[in-house]
């Protein structure tokens, strides 16, 4: 057909759509809003006149007045995209010769210049003898699809490059299909061999720690349930040759319109060196506060017996000197102990052991201890509540959380004459513990922090310059683990009360309240 000389007319145009395309004219007014509808033109040429008959939609898709005039082969030509000039008369020039139907993608250039990106196809129609007598298709403008697939196909292969450049393993699950891909990284990094079926979750789910792979699943579930995009979660995972290493897994829910999820596209980091270096931290710690605990204790017993006059008699200054050593040595004391108990709560290693236990006795106890260290300045209320007298706790847990409370009361309470009451009830579910003072409370800027290790407000500091500023945050860590909670209400300068709850079955141990937690998680 290029070979041929186009003779397009209004008349030939006319005659074609007379001839070939007849039966459709009853149906032409639907048929047109049809191609409006979906964007599909459809044109027919005419061999033996050489005239093609577009149809309206064609028009409107070429950027052009429908039925204004007719186009000859030549000026379909010019609308095509320069650079797809060749590829489309060759097209249709060997659809002429083999008489075989053709589909293919062109660019056309719009009278505005703009270009867009169609679909087309079409078919040829022969004589009885084989002669082509016309041939017939249609064109679809495929622009936006085209941009959307482009667009996929560059973030998909931005994914598959980070994927590749990364040492971690990246995975995308496909929770329709239950198949799970991972990147190379299974392989180089893990030693997990290359498979031809892609893994499952359950296959990963499976090489996760016994210990771990309960709370991993059921957070996962707990994910899928929630309208959560981001997860994260640490577990031991197994290589190949059947070690494990410490994982920070993170991932994202993709959800389709109905918020149904549909993928989880995650990257697991191995995190090994970092959790070893925490356990060294760890041992470090608890091996070097065990070890100052000795000597400490014995530095303690020494300067009690000299201040005491056990040895010689001392005089005005060194017993003055004495009492210093020995007042360092008891705060020194005092912080590695807080320091143990944390490493202790920390890395795990604390065993919870409720028991049904006098709780108001215990309380009662521990008044009598920090009465001294009160010393008649403040006054310490408490009436036993009989209906909340015993319960199931730990009593050592218990007993240090009462102690820090009433010490932080006593040490933060500087007016003389002031009294601090203590309860303890049963309020509807919960048992409510509360130690109130009028001491110099908390500002309003440090009241977000005083739950964090090692912080101390200004005006404490001012106030005690012998804080450690750990005694809060080991009463967090204890009801985090124990299912309990505390907060407080203070203001400056007028004084706090810190209220502590315990669930109505008292202290719950390690197991009891980490399966409450992935309960209410899940
Ligand atoms: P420490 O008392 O050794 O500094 P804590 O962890 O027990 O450490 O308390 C942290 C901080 O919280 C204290 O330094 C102080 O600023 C504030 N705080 C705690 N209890 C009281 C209280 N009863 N009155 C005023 N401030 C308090």
């Amino acid at each position: 057909m290029t070979t041929r000389e186009s003779t397009t007319t209004e008349t030939a145009v006319q005659n074609t759509s007379d001839t070939i395309n007849r039966p459709l004219e009853a149906n032409s007014i639907s048929l047109d809003e049809a191609q409006e509808l979906v964007h599909i033109g459809s044109w027919q040429w005419d061999v033996a006149s050489g005239a093609i008959a577009w149809s309206d939609e064609l028009y409107r898709i070429y950027g052009l007045k429908p039925r204004v005039r007719s186009i000859g082969y030549e000026e379909f030509m010019q609308l095509i995209h320069p650079d797809d000039r060749e590829k489309v008369g060759s097209i249709i020039n060997e659809a002429y010769q083999t008489k075989q139907s053709f589909e293919f993608e062109h660019r056309i250039v719009l009278p505005n210049k703009k270009i867009r990106i169609l679909h087309g196809k079409g078919k040829v129609i022969s004589d009885e003898a084989g002669n082509v007598k016309a041939m017939l298709g249609t064109s679809q403008d495929i622009t936006e699809r085209k941009k959307a697939d482009q667009a996929l196909h560059r973030s998909d292969e931005r994914f598959r490059a980070v994927s590749a450049a990364t040492s971690d393993v990246v995975y995308d699950i496909d929770l329709q299909t239950n198949t799970m891909w991972f990147n190379d990284a299974l392989n180089t990094e893990y030693n997990y061999p290359q498979r031809r079926t892609l893994y499952t979750p359950d296959w990963r789910l499976n090489h996760i720690h016994a210990d771990d792979r309960e709370r991993v699943k059921a957070s996962i579930e707990a994910l899928l349930d929630r309208q959560d995009k981001t997860w994260v979660s640490e577990y031991r995972f197994r290589l190949h040759d059947g070690t494990y290493i410490d994982i920070r897994d993170r991932a994202f829910v993709l959800r389709d319109t109905d918020r149904k999820p549909i993928r989880i596209i995650g990257s697991m980091l191995d995190i090994s060196q970092q959790k070893e270096l925490e356990r060294a931290k760890d041992k470090f710690i608890s091996l070097v506060s065990h070890q100052l605990r000795t000597p400490l204790t014995s530095m303690r017993l020494l300067t009690e017996m000299l201040s005491s006059g056990y040895a010689e008699e001392l005089t005005v200054s060194q017993h003055d000197y004495v009492q210093k050593i020995e007042s360092s040595t008891v705060r020194m004391i005092h912080l590695v102990n807080e320091i143990l108990g944390v490493s202790s709560i920390e890395t795990g290693r604390l065993n919870v052991r409720p028991t049904e236990t006098d709780v108001c006795a215990l309380i009662q106890t521990q008044i009598d201890e920090i009465t001294p260290l009160a010393e008649q300045r403040v006054k310490i209320t408490y009436t036993p509540d009989e209906t909340a007298r015993t319960v199931t706790v730990d009593p050592t847990l218990f007993s240090q959380i009462v102690h820090n409370l009433l010490t932080n009361a006593v040490r933060y309470t500087l007016r003389d004459g002031a009294t601090i009451h203590v309860s303890f009830q049963k309020v509807r579910e919960e048992y409510i513990l509360t130690v109130q003072d009028h001491g110099i409370g908390i500002p309003m800027e440090a009241q977000p922090h005083i739950f964090n290790g090692f912080y101390r407000a200004n005006n404490a500091i001012k106030a005690r310059g012998d804080g450690t500023g750990l005694g809060l945050y080991l009463i967090r860590l204890i009801l985090d683990m124990t299912g309990g909670k505390i907060w407080f209400k203070s203001q400056e300068g007028e004084g706090s009360t810190f209220y502590v709850s315990l669930p109505s079955c008292g202290m719950m141990n390690n197991q009891m309240n980490k399966a409450i937690i992935q309960k209410t998680q899940a």
